[in-house]
Formats: C-alpha cells, sequence, structure tokens
C-alpha cells in the first residue's frame, strides 16, 4: 500500500523488511537523539533549544487539527514536581486514513526516536503510544521495535550515559473512533470507558491520571528527528511558510493508484492526483473530500486549483485534516456518499451530549430518505438546520465533523439532493 514520494523524510527507502534497529541506524536513525544527549562529539542541544527548533520548523500537528508542534510543547510545564506524561496517538481511524499504520509498521524507530527527543524536550519520563484496536500486526511491529530500542539503550534509564530517562509502552486500544480524540484516548488509556472530557482543563495542565499530558499524532513524532537533524529552518523550507516539511496523504477512491504518498507541503492537488494514477479508467474527477471524511467534500474545479497544505484547503472552504484524500469520479452520487458518512459518525457517537447522540441520528434518517426517494422539500433546510444545531454545542469535535460534510455536501452539490427529492432517483446515470 505505498506509492511513490517526492522528497521523502519518513518513506525515504522502506521495503517492509528494513523496520529493524540496524537498518534504521543506517539511514541515520537516532542520531537526532544522539545530537540533543550530546554523543555525537557536540555540545547537546538544552530542552529549550529543541522546543525552539521545533517551532522554526513550523511542524503542525498531522492527526488533523494541525495545531503547531512547538508551540503545543511549550505549553508543558516542565517545571511541575510530579510524574508528566508524553502520549502517541495512533488511534487512526477517520475514513480514508491510513498513513499511521504503515508508519508504524514500515518505520516504527522513527516514532520511538521522535517520542524520545519530545520527552526529553518536555521533561517527561513516561510515554504511551496508543494504537487502534483492529490493528494487531502494527501493535505486534511496534512492541518488537521496543523491545530493540530498550535493548540497544535508546529508551530506559539513563539513556545513552545521560540523566535523561524515558520509559515508553504500546497500548492497544479497542477500535473505537472517538478514542482519537485526545480526552476519549485519555480515558481509554486510564482504563475507562472512551468518553472525551470537557475542556478546559487541557490535557497539558490536567491529563493521563490528572497530570501534564502532552499528545500527539503518530506523523508528528515522526518528523521530529528529521528536524532535529537537519535543523528547523531546512524543515521549514522543504514546505511553505507556515506549513512546513512534507506530510503524508492517504489517497483513495476513485484513482489508479490509492496509497500513502509523501510530498512536501504546497505541493499541487494536480500532481498529487497524477503520483496515485490519475482518475480511474480515465473518467472526469467530480469531487475530492480533502482531509478524511471530516472535511467538507470540495468540487473539482475548486480542487484543481488548491495546492496541499493547511492554508490553501483551509482558504477553499474545506480542511487539511489528517490527509485523507477521497478521490470521487463523475459516477459517484453524492447523496448516497453523505448517507455512507452519515452512518458513520451516527454509529460512532459515544452518545455523552445530546445534539451529537440525537443529531447524528437525525441526519442519518433524512439522508436515508432523500436517497430512497422519500425526501419531503422541506428536507432540504430541515438538514441544514439539524446540522447548524449540531455545530459548536458538543463536547468535543465528532458532532462538528457530522455536520460539516452535510453543509459542504449542500453547499457545493445542493442539485443532487433536490434531485433526489423531486425525480425520486439519482442525478447520476449509473445510480438510475
Ligand atoms: Fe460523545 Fe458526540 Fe459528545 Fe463527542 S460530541 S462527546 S462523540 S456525544
Amino acid at each position: 500500500f505505498h506509492g511513490r514520494h517526492i522528497n521523502p523524510q519518513i518513506y525515504a527507502d522502506l521495503d517492509g523488511t528494513n523496520w529493524h534497529l540496524k537498518d534504521y541506524e543506517a539511514r541515520g536513525g537516532y542520531q537526532a537523539l544522539r545530537k540533543i544527549l550530546g554523543k555525537d562529539g557536540g555540545a547537546g542541544l538544552t530542552q529549550d533549544q529543541v522546543i525552539a527548533t521545533v517551532k522554526e520548523s513550523a511542524l503542525r500537528g498531522r492527526g488533523g487539527a494541525g495545531f503547531p508542534t512547538g508551540l503545543k510543547w511549550s505549553f508543558m510545564p516542565r517545571q511541575f514536581p510530579g510524574q508528566k506524561y508524553l502520549v502517541c496517538n495512533s488511534d487512526e481511524g477517520e475514513p480514508g486514513t491510513c498513513k499511521d499504520r504503515d508508519i508504524l509498521m514500515f518505520n516504527p524507530h522513527i516514532v520511538i526516536e521522535g517520542m524520545a527527543i519530545a520527552a526529553y524536550a518536555m521533561g517527561t519520563s513516561v510515554g504511551y503510544n496508543y494504537i487502534h484496536g483492529e490493528i494487531f500486526q502494527v501493535y505486534e511491529r511496534f512492541e518488537a521495535a521496543l523491545e530493540e530500542a530498550r535493548a540497544a539503550g535508546y529508551l530506559g534509564d539513563q539513556i545513552m550515559g545521560s540523566d535523561f530517562n524515558f520509559q515508553l509502552h504500546a497500548h492497544h486500544g479497542f477500535g473505537a473512533y472517538i478514542c482519537g480524540e485526545e480526552t476519549g484516548l485519555l480515558e481509554s488509556l486510564e482504563g475507562k470507558k472512551g468518553q472525551p472530557r470537557f475542556k478546559p482543563p487541557f490535557p497539558a495542565s490536567f491529563g493521563m491520571y490528572g497530570k501534564p499530558t502532552t499528545i500527539n499524532n503518530t506523523e508528528t513524532f515522526a518528523a521530529v528527528p528529521w528536524i532535529i537533524r537537519n535543523g528547523g529552518q531546512a524543515y521549514l523550507e522543504c514546505g511553505k511558510p507556515n506549513n512546513g516539511g512534507t506530510k503524508i496523504y492517504s489517497v483513495s477512491g476513485d484513482v489508479e493508484r490509492p496509497g500513502n504518498y509523501e510530498i512536501p507541503m504546497g505541493t499541487p492537488f494536480s500532481t498529487l492526483l497524477e503520483l496515485a494514477g490519475g482518475v480511474r479508467n480515465g473518467r472526469q474527477l467530480k469531487a475530492v473530500i480533502p482531509g478524511g471524511s471530516s472535511s467538507p467534500v470540495l468540487p473539482a474545479s475548486v480542487m484543481m486549483d488548491c495546492t496541499m497544505d493547511y492554508d490553501s484547503i483551509a482558504k477553499a472552504g474545506s480542511m487539511l485534516g489528517s490527509g485523507a484524500v477521497i478521490v470521487m469520479d463523475d459516477t459517484r452520487c453524492m447523496v448516497k456518499s453523505l448517507l455512507r458518512l452519515s452512518y458513520f459518525y451516527m454509529h460512532e457517537s459515544c452518545g455523552q451530549c445530546t445534539p451529537c447522540r440525537e443529531g447524528t441520528g437525525w441526519l442519518w434518517r433524512m439522508v436515508e430518505r432523500i436517497e430512497k426517494g422519500e425526501g419531503r422539500p422541506s428536507d432540504m433546510e430541515l438538514l441544514d438546520s439539524v446540522a447548524g444545531n449540531i455545530m459548536g454545542r458538543t463536547i468535543c469535535a465528532l458532532g462538528d465533523a457530522a455536520a460539516m460534510p452535510v453543509r459542504g455536501m449542500l453547499k457545493h452539490f445542493r442539485h443532487e439532493f433536490e434531485h433526489h427529492i423531486e425525480h425520486k432517483r439519482c442525478v447520476v446515470p449509473a445510480y438510475v
């Protein structure tokens, strides 16, 4: 499930067999950790210097929110006298996203090294990697890599003879989408039902077991060793201002070569589509969901003018999110597509808040009756109203994630919904 890559930093030279520690070291692995600890003949880097380098790189969280990583690290109260925690969010569950599992499978040590550097920078001595529950092989691979790193002295007490200690553990989830939400993840990691918490307080002050905790996505940690080895400025220059480095996109749907593609931030969407072999069977591009199922759909005309980075996609009215690019050709019915998405969010709602618990069910039922040709003209306004009444009224972002695709579809493909209601059939010939 690998694609081709432009200027890769995470996926370089991976073939599925060279994930072991010796292979990673041969690619320059753990040199960044050596560098910050002063084990490469240099003076080492202070915690402030590591955080400043990550800030300079303009690395933004790769899990979906795109929050600046260096800034997030600076929120950690380093002087807090008790235990602090570092958590890697590998609970990849966003429909369309499949990059983190590949990173952990093909290059697990890059995540371990990235986490060790982050732990050093924030003064944390214990970390967890929360891995999605449905990917057993990936969990086992990461455990095997942890064993190698411990045996080589890259994890544990007094790492490489320094006074830096870091214990890292893997944790296998149970497959609930909501455990990818950071506070739902923490609840699950503590052994409770994975239901998101009210924020504030944020995890930086009240996280795992009520202690300061920093949570980053797998791909975010995987970017860190390159940044430390080559400098923040070099990483920034790989991308574009405010959008540093490369990003991995999971391209799926109607393309010739679905797969994960690592390309520099700011690469035109048309280049990514070309890497993935173009639209399948030479058909016309109709629409693209650019950042996982929670991001509003964009029509082809808008998407073809976009570059793949946070700012360009936001300007076009959607989100880069986790980088799951779902390509739809001209045989796709948008009502049917929304029906699939709405079912997913209804199914994955944890049920804590009424607008999400009830609203996601309402959305699904309305879209279902429109799709079946039983819709009413008033359903258009009702759909929009229900979506609007969910947004911003829930504990976590799942409510918004369910509502945004609805609004995106109604904005760009309203005529298809109206056609379904008026003619009781699909506008797309293949579905007639
Ligand atoms: Fe649970 Fe939905 Fe509320 Fe999030 S928004 S806490 S998933 S009910």
